[in-house]
């Protein structure tokens, strides 16, 4: 039987291709939308149209019962969940000075407390099935810092944390935890950043001088969901063209 994966945020630029691979190395792929997106419907239909079978449901991350109840929902209806890339995320970007407790909890609650949101319920299965894959997609800017996102560099070094003491814990046990540190990748979440900016202050900082490919991290999720990386466990993986090697 083919293995189940579970990727958060599975519409975004980087969630789709993740989808897309695991679906072409023959998982069953399910993804999450957040409550209110509209665009699901016509997501999942112009990907069937390109041949595959995603499944998608409804949840927030950020919520511990709605992230219970999907992964209670994915396990139902197709089977354990044997990957998990804890992939949604958002950034909520101001200086320090700026920044208030709204935007600060946003940040906080998708990227980070959404790990254990959704670790938690799909962790023991794993441990009881003796395998399990868990990848945390974190950012360059955990480990080095980023002017206006003391939010969004504190959520994901929170992930590194996490991702070295649960490696710990089931180590043992056929699972493993990894984080993915991703520099700029060309999705909407970068493109949006006005073209001046990203020309004059973010590729210059990258020497390899230019955005990395959500397939090229799509392709570093397979490697650690695969059998090949069985001894590959708390680990923070770079990919980001060089810019930050730590
Ligand atoms: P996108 O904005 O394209 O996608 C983010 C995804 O997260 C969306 O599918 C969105 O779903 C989902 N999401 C946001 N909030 C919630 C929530 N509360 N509950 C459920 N889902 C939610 O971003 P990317 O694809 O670029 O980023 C994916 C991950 O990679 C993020 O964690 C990001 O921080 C990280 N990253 C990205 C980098 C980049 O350069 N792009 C660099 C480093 C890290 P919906 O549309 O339904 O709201």
């Amino acid at each position: 039987m083919a293995r189940v994966a579970l990727v958060t945020g599975g519409m975004g630029g980087l969630g789709e291709a993740v989808c897309f691979k695991l679906a072409a190395l023959g998982y069953r792929v399910v993804t999450t939308y957040s409550p209110g997106n509209k665009k699901v419907d016509s997501w999942l239909a112009s990907t069937k149209d390109m041949g595959y079978d995603f499944k998608s449901y409804e949840c927030d991350v950020a919520d511990y019962d709605s992230a219970q109840a999907c992964v209670a929902k994915v396990e139902k209806e197709v089977g354990p969940i044997d990957v998990l890339v804890n992939n949604a995320g958002i950034t909520r970007d101001m200086t320090f000075k700026k920044m208030d407790k709204p935007n600060w909890d946003a940040v906080m609650s998708t990227n980070l407390d959404s790990v254990f949101n959704m670790t938690k319920p799909v962790c023991d299965g794993m441990v009881e099935r003796g395998w399990g894959r868990i990848i945390n997609i974190s950012s360059v800017n955990a480990s080095k810092g980023a002017f206006g996102q003391t939010n969004y560099s504190a959520a994901k070094a929170g992930m590194h944390g996490f991702t070295k003491a649960l490696a710990l814990e089931v180590a043992r046990k056929g699972v493993t935890v990894n984080t993915i540190s991703p520099g700029y990748i060309g999705t909407k979440m970068v493109t949006e950043i006005p073209k001046e900016v990203l020309e004059t202050k973010i590729i210059p900082q990258i020497p390899m001088a230019r955005l990395g490919k959500p397939e090229e991290v799509a392709g570093l999720v397979a490697y650690l969901a695969s059998d090949e990386a069985a001894f590959v466990t708390g680990a923070n993986i770079a990919i980001n063209g060089g810019q930050h090697m730590s």
